[in-house]
């Protein structure tokens, strides 16, 4: 099973279709397991299921979902869920119908909603091993996904074209020769904590690259640079405080600002003035972040002008301030001086990459078997709570969803200590992460 791997991660495939078109036969095939359960039974895979496909010289990750069609009874609707969280992961879809039904009705609607997400989808007819079934193929030409593939999963029959296809639309593979993404940083605070000059400090300086002519938008100021041999776009809302320092409703544009650089940011540089600590506007900037599941990097800047025996109180007040930001590193700064401001930029980077984490199904299993086992949350109306697996459907933050019979009954906190034992066992201790409870009814095989 696939460990996990910050920064970039193996591209995935997954498969989608109506129960019986023969996805877990075709999962089996391409990974050469039996992780998936086949049977005549009509929605007899109930999970989805990973596993790694190696080919030529790539890698990807292939999902086997449980159908999209399953009917409206509540295992279809989780059938249904899992198979949209799938879909929103992968970089390619196959959709995979049947060449001895034809086209089916309802399966225009799903080709309709797999192009909103804008993915590549390649059509997979399967069960094309009697020679009678070529007559049908042309119908299945109607969806206008082309070209189609006919094979047979079963025989083995039309996969290496199929995967040769594959992977030529995936993403290189991981050390492919391309600079990876800038990481686009927000700096974040209330007027006169230090933005400007911060920026200032970053282009005066010759450690740091400007690579580009700085861009602007409506609201903000990008200011693309590189450090050490990675690039940041800095998103600085500094030029707000100009015009209306004075004005009333000054409070309602610093919002605004804040909220539309961190739309576009991944991680928040969130400037505080050491002298001043953590106040209201700054909680409000804060609470921002947090709501925006962004990274969060604590820059308590003008430094300098603390007295030495004051510093651990500052820092334990800005702790304590932000305690809902338990994952924000808190690091003291002087733009001025220039203390820390190289620093700040490893933190970036650190956060960043535990943002981009992207755990496999397997190692997410083994963890919650660990986690529920180790202590066990109370009874919920004399009976016990039971949680069943462990998925994570995005990165940016990383996003967990645990089936659980009784969602309602997890305490609070269990449910914290949840959280606390994921971010230990998956080394995710700078970054936030997002933990929901589904429901499922019960493990039924
Ligand atoms: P902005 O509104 O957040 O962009 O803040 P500015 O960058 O305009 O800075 C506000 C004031 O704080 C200016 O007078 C700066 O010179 C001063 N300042 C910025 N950083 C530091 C620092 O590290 N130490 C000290 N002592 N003053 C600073």
């Amino acid at each position: 099973m696939e460990t996990r791997a910050p920064g970039r991660a193996l591209p995935l495939v997954a498969i989608i279709g109506r129960a019986n078109v023969g996805k877990s036969t075709l999962f089996n095939r391409l990974t050469q397991s039996a992780q998936a359960l086949v049977g005549d039974q009509p929605g007899i895979t109930r999970d989805r299921h990973v596993g790694r496909v190696s080919y030529d010289d790539h890698a990807f990750l292939l999902v086997d979902t449980g159908g999209l069609t399953g009917g409206e009874d509540e295992l279809g609707a989780l059938i249904r869920r899992q198979a949209e969280a799938a879909v929103a992961e992968a970089d390619l879809i196959l959709l995979v119908m049947d060449g001895k039904t034809g086209p089916l009705p309802g399966d225009e609607e799903v080709v309709a909603y797999l192009r909103t997400t804008g993915k590549p989808v390649l059509l997979v007819v399967n069960k094309m091993d009697h020679p009678g079934r070529d007559e049908v193929l042309p119908e299945f030409y109607r969806f206008g996904l082309e070209p189609l593939y006919a094979v047979s999963a079963e025989h083995r029959l039309g996969l290496g074209g199929l995967l040769k296809d594959v992977v030529k639309r995936l993403p290189p593979p991981v050390g492919a020769a391309e600079a990876p993404e800038a990481i686009r940083v927000a700096v974040v605070g209330r007027p006169n904590v230090g933005k400007s000059s911060l920026i200032n400090r970053v282009l005066g300086e010759e450690r740091f690259i400007v690579s580009d002519r700085p861009g602007t938008t409506r609201d903000a100021i990008d200011t693309p640079v590189s450090f050490q041999g990675r690039d940041y776009v800095l998103i600085d809302t500094a030029g707000m405080r100009r015009p209306s320092l004075r004005e009333p409703g000054l409070e309602r544009i610093m919002v605004l600002k804040a909220v539309r650089a961190l739309e576009r940011a991944q991680v928040a540089v969130l400037l505080l003035d050491a002298s001043e600590g953590v106040t209201a506007q700054d909680l409000r900037i804060a609470s921002l972040i947090d709501q925006g599941g962004k990274g969060c990097l604590v820059g308590v800047n003008k430094w300098d002008l603390v007295a030495r025996e004051e510093r651990q109180t500052v820092l334990a007040q800005v702790r304590e301030g932000l305690h809902f930001l338990p994952f924000a590193p808190i690091l003291p700064l002087s733009v001025r001086t220039g203390l820390n401001v190289g620093k700040l930029f490893t933190w970036i980077q650190k956060i960043h990459a535990q943002l981009g984490t992207r755990v496999g199904t397997g190692e997410l299993n083994q963890i919650l078997k660990d986690i529920t086992g180790r202590a066990k949350p109370p009874l919920f109306r004399f009976r016990p709570v039971k949680f069943y697996y462990l998925t994570q459907p995005e990165i940016f933050p990383p996003t967990f969803v645990v089936f659980v019979n009784h969602p309602e009954g997890v305490p609070d906190a269990y449910r914290r200590y949840l959280v606390k034992q994921l971010r230990e066992k998956l080394g995710l201790t700078y970054a936030p992460l997002r933990l929901f409870m589904k429901k499922r009814q019960r493990r039924g095989r």
